[in-house]
């Protein structure tokens, strides 16, 4: 029996898609392994509620430590400092591991011996371990294929001094400079300098972030396959460049709709991945609601919204006077001013909105009565919004989000942008424009189009589907 190795970096946008790919490989007949941080496998027992994370005999977690001190906090963590120490900490840990599952299979004949690793792209120290063991390791990149191209063209951005330019001057995000584009990207057209991932806007050659994206970059390239959580149809461009860096290079996405497609009786059941309680009772309040009249508002599990951010936004929803879904992070209401503030604003709208701190979000933005998507831009909030069909307006925070966000807004046609420096009047008017307005009817369509496309591509003879057959059959079995 093949056995493969997951390990998805430690964070909720990670651990998502690479416990779908994680379940489909287990239905297609492996047995898994899925490795968590200590950290994180500790907050997924307490959030499970009725997601079960009991080992399966083929299904089994294991644990290694992040290198950070000991937390009992169950924020985020911060992620320089998580990327930097799994950098520096983690390959030793995870060879102990990937031993010790071996040494298992020697003296129990329980487990299979370990014959490949799927890693996310930031846990590279993996590659070291597969090419140890001499067995094939697939890297997923659980972000947009534009985003990768963003990234994959650091060490160029870095040298050719293009973001070290802005940064050197001041006044750099006033001057206009930001909103300059440059076309020297293979399949990254009008692109703005502000559009760029953020972790390369930095004038310190040694700055923890740079260094952890050039290594990941770097060591990409030693990967026997990368697979790509999105589709042909949507990213065939920036597919194809990436294509001509890296090793081969598949689109397998959207995975939660490939997963969907399984019947449930033949999945690992239940076994969930949420870092954050489910608060599921919204649901039944949707179903009071009309259809397409509600703004679901959600900034993903690491944006750090500052306290005058979500003053604005709050007052920009409440002058809307739309219903409103408002997911705020119990980690991002840390200042007592702002629990007063958002009191008075639940106040002022009444009972046209409720404020949650966490939501099963696939199933929210598939209710009917969501009109519109208010996010951060992170990619599994645009692809789970596409998939059901809803237009976003977008935010971006930080990483590639602002890619992901221009290609939403100017590409696909599915978005309209909100100002990085937020104010109260903006939400209002895009708020109603999303839910009223001509341009908020043309993007519902588009999404709605994209919807359709995502399904053909996971289809049993799309794009996604036939590409995640190849890649098990060709890449992790070696069956050529
Ligand atoms: N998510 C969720 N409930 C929430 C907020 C987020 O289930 O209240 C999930 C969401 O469905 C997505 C992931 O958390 O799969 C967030 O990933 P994304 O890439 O959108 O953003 P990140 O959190 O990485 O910034």
């Amino acid at each position: 029996m093949a056995h493969a190795v997951c390990i998805p970096y430690p964070a909720q946008g990670h651990v998502n898609p690479m416990m779908k790919l994680a379940k489909l490989l287990h239905h297609k007949g492996f047995h898994v392994t899925f490795v968590n941080t200590e950290f994180n496998h500790r907050r997924l027992l307490k959030s499970k509620g009725p997601d079960s994370l009991d080992d399966l005999p083929d299904f089994r977690f294991e644990t290694i430590p992040d290198g950070l001190p000991p937390s009992d906090d169950d924020a985020t963590q911060d992620i320089p400092s998580l990327s930097d120490s799994i950098r520096k900490t983690c390959l030793v840990s995870f060879r102990s591991l990937m031993a010790k599952l071996n040494d298992t299979h020697v003296s129990s004949n329980v487990v299979p011996p370990v014959s490949c690793i799927v890693s996310d792209l930031g846990m590279s120290f993996a590659i070291n371990a597969a090419e140890e063991l001499g067995i094939p390791v697939l890297l997923l990149w659980t972000a947009s294929a534009c985003g990768f191209l963003g990234y994959a063209h650091s060490r160029q951005l870095v040298e050719r001094g293009d973001l070290a330019a802005v940064l050197k001057d001041d006044n750099y995000r006033t001057n206009g400079y930001m909103d300059t584009t440059i076309d020297w990207i293979p399949g990254l057209k009008k692109i703005r300098i502000k559009d760029l991932p953020s972790f390369l806007f930095t004038l310190d050659p040694n700055d923890s972030m740079l260094n952890f994206i050039l290594e990941m970059i770097e060591k990409a390239s030693k990967a026997s396959a990368i697979v790509v959580n999105t589709f042909d149809a949507l990213e065939q461009e920036a597919l194809d460049v990436l294509s001509s860096m890296f090793p081969p290079i598949y689109s397998i996405g959207p995975l939660h709709l490939l997963l969907n497609q399984v019947p449930q009786k033949d999945l690992v059941s239940n076994i969930g991945s949420s870092l954050w309680k489910y608060e599921d009772d919204c649901l039944e309040w949707l179903n009071s609601k009309e259809p397409n009249s509600v703004i679901y508002v959600n900034f993903g599990s690491v944006a750090d919204v500052t306290p005058p951010q979500m003053v604005e936004f709050a007052w920009g929803l409440a002058n809307s006077k739309k219903a409103f879904l408002w997911v705020i992070r119990p980690d991002i209401v840390k200042d007592a001013s702002l629990i007063v503030l958002l009191h008075e604003f639940v106040i002022e709208t009444k009972n046209r909105g409720i404020i949650l701190s966490w939501c099963p979000q696939e199933h929210v933005l598939s209710h009917p009565s969501i009109g519109g998507f208010l996010t951060h831009s992170g990619w599994n909030s645009m692809l789970e919004s596409m998939c059901a069909g809803v237009p976003v307006l977008c935010w971006p925070f930080f990483a590639e989000q602002q890619i992901n966000c221009r290609f939403a807004c100017i590409e696909w046609g599915i978005g309209m942008e909100i100002d990085g420096n937020v104010k109260r009047d903006e939400v209002e008017r895009i708020v109603r424009e999303l839910m009223d307005g001509e341009k908020g009817k043309e993007i519902r369509k588009h999404a709605m189009e994209w919807k359709k496309m995502a399904e053909e591509a996971t289809s049993s003879k799309g794009s996604s589907n036939l590409n995640l057959d190849k890649v098990v059959k060709e890449v992790l079995l070696q069956l050529n």
